[in-house]
């Protein structure tokens, strides 16, 4: 069976393709969505999703999220005093996935299609094809996100509405693409981003707002760093939320015994919001200057993202374009559903027999080069593009190199991704090194041709017309070429891992969340809280189900009344 996966920096969906229909797949949690989060214990334990949040505040060092914007970096996420790369933590989350298909289809499911925001650069998107190996599944392609969204757009409403723009903002990153669909085939014209701009940053924004009123004994202060990060982080979460439908929110935060509150209103949001809100306009002045579209010939402005749900983030898309912005698919889910049609795509389902896409290079290809300036001088380090930034694939162009030093023997090309001017701004791809004659200064030239395929294959061939020589280069896996031996120790360490039995995901929810509620009170509550876990383990001790959903019920219900009240 082929799935869809939309793997997020914040959240995280699986979609299935069956009887020619896209369908969403709920974890065991009845969710739609699972959060991107991580916990695992010393003894191997794990928590997947909005346990693992829950768990998060009480446990910051046991806790992993936002790991996907360390994909491709040989930075890790230290999880219970041991390292995990970001594709293994990746990998857990994708196996959670897996396990939900085969709960609902009875069926393992071992292809997918995993999405990955169109800005993320050739070590990114081969360090998110290993965590999708690591997680035992053969995954047959990477799409783009906004590509996925536009299949989900595209197929719900077949007429050639060209072109559209597909505006992403998720949690941690911002994609901007234009797509036309003509006769059943989607194309991505361009796309652009800010792989540094999510909702994150709007909670980052409101919680440096309220701060100075929420807290004017400076209590936060005493807090240690991370927990403290953490409680304004959830609770700047919940007013932002909050604002989305009310004029007005409280930001309320439970430390102990006290409570803080400070109620925000949406216009000190907007006010506070807006150097981000800025920021939402570059990338999209960006993909539609390479594309050479207008706003105006735009057909519609389709929204992705749950950050876009934030009506000040719509506001100022209707004030870019001039319009409102169409949100016909829904924002959540429209990535994975479209992922699990490009599954149907790969499987070659009949019922998508007329869909094609195409894809641009979402990142610039070329060479390092040195330059003589006017003044004799010698400027290293430069970046020559060879294929520039949203060409349509697959795509070959060559460009030529002639020699700078007298009787020089030999041209070496440094190959880069990237929008840099110099080549230390980019991301090396790889080198290659070809034999020249030795001639005077200028006098050999070298043409290289770089042809790259949809897959994200580059391939570098290197001409030399004086001695007739060729030379080639497939640049795979350069920096990490997957390591068959590694994947499958690296597969084994996870396996090695507990996870809870599916059955009991409700019941081990509701423990973190318990303890979260636990953590954030002292004193007598604190105290009634630990009598209610205790029960509640007891009842889960005697394995009786009547009795635990008892008790499930009544802690549920504490928790509820709990998290609710107001000691002011
Ligand atoms: P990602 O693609 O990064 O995984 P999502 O598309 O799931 O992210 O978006 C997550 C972001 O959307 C979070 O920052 C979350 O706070 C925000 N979000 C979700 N629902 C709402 C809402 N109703 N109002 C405001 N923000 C929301
Ligand atoms: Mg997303």
């Amino acid at each position: 069976m082929l799935i869809g996966i939309d793997l997020g920096t914040t959240n995280s969906a699986v979609a299935i393709w069956q009887n020619g229909e896209a369908r969403l797949v709920p974890n065991a949690l009845g969710e739609l969505l699972t959060p991107s989060a991580v916990g695992i214990a010393k003894d191997g334990q794990v928590w997947i999703g909005t346990p693992a949040l829950d768990r998060m505040a009480g446990h910051p060092q046991d806790t992993a999220t936002s790991f996907k914007r360390l994909m491709g970096t040989q930075r890790t996420a230290r999880l219970a005093a041991r390292d995990y790369k970001p594709e293994d933590v990746s990998a857990i989350v994708l196996e959670a996935l897996v396990r939900d298909v085969e709960a609902l289809t009875g069926e393992k499911p071992t292809e997918a299609v995993i999405t990955v925001p169109a800005y993320f650069n050739d070590r990114q998107r081969k360090a998110t094809r290993r965590a999708g190996e690591l997680a035992g599944l053969s995954v047959s392609r990477l799409i783009n996100e906004p590509t996925a969204a536009a299949l989900a757009f595209g197929l719900q409403d077949k007429g050639d509405r060209e072109p559209f723009l597909v505006f992403d903002l998720g949690g941690g990153t911002f994609d901007v693409s234009v797509v036309e669909m003509f006769d059943g085939i989607v194309e991505v014209r361009a796309s652009a981003g800010d792989n540094r701009l999510g909702g994150d940053d709007f909670d980052d924004a409101l919680a440096a707002l309220v701060k100075p009123r929420l807290d004017p004994e400076g209590m936060l202060a005493q807090i240690p760093d991370e927990r403290r990060q953490a409680l304004l982080k959830r609770a700047a979460e919940r007013c932002r939320r909050a604002l989305s439908t009310a004029g007005e929110a409280e930001f309320v935060l439970t430390i102990g015994e006290t409570r803080l509150a400070a109620t925000v209103t949406e216009a000190e949001f907007e006010a506070a919001a807006e150097p981000l809100v800025r920021r939402l306009r570059e990338p999209v002045v960006r993909a539609l200057r390479d594309c050479a579209i207008d706003a105006a010939e735009l057909s519609e402005i389709v929204l992705v993202g749950g950050a876009t749900r934030m009506p000040v983030v719509r506001k100022a898309i209707t004030r870019l374009f001039g319009r409102f912005p169409n949100s016909s698919v829904h924002p959540d889910h429209a990535v994975a559903l479209g992922a699990s049609i490009q599954a149907g795509l790969v499987g070659r389902d009949a019922a998508l027999d007329e869909i094609r896409i195409t894809d641009v290079c979402p990142f610039t290809l070329g060479v390092e080069v040195a330059e003589q300036d006017r003044y004799g001088g010698l400027q290293r380090g430069l970046f020559s593009p060879i294929i520039e930034r949203n060409t349509p694939v697959p795509v070959s162009r060559v460009n030529s190199y002639s020699t700078m030093g007298d009787g020089q023997k030999q041209i070496e090309f440094a190959i880069y991704q990237g929008e840099a001017r110099e080549v230390s701004g980019n991301v090396k791809l790889g080198q290659i090194a070809v034999p020249v004659p030795p001639r005077p200064a200028g006098e050999v030239s070298a043409e290289v041709r770089f042809s790259y395929d949809s897959s994200g294959l580059l391939e570098v061939d290197v001409h030399v017309p004086l001695s007739g020589e060729s030379h080639n280069l497939v640049i795979v896996d350069e920096e990490d070429r997957p390591d068959r031996k590694d994947i499958e120790k690296r597969r084994a360490a996870l396996a090695r891992l507990k996870h809870h039995p599916r059955e009991e995901a409700g019941n081990v929810a509701l423990m973190a969340r318990a303890e979260r509620a636990y953590e954030d009170h002292i004193g007598e509550l604190r105290q009634m809280i630990g009598h209610w876990i205790t029960e509640y383990a007891g009842a889960l001790d005697t394995q009786d189900p009547r009795r635990i959903a008892d008790a499930r019920d009544f802690l549920a219900t504490r928790l509820d009344e709990v998290e609710s009240a107001s000691p002011l």
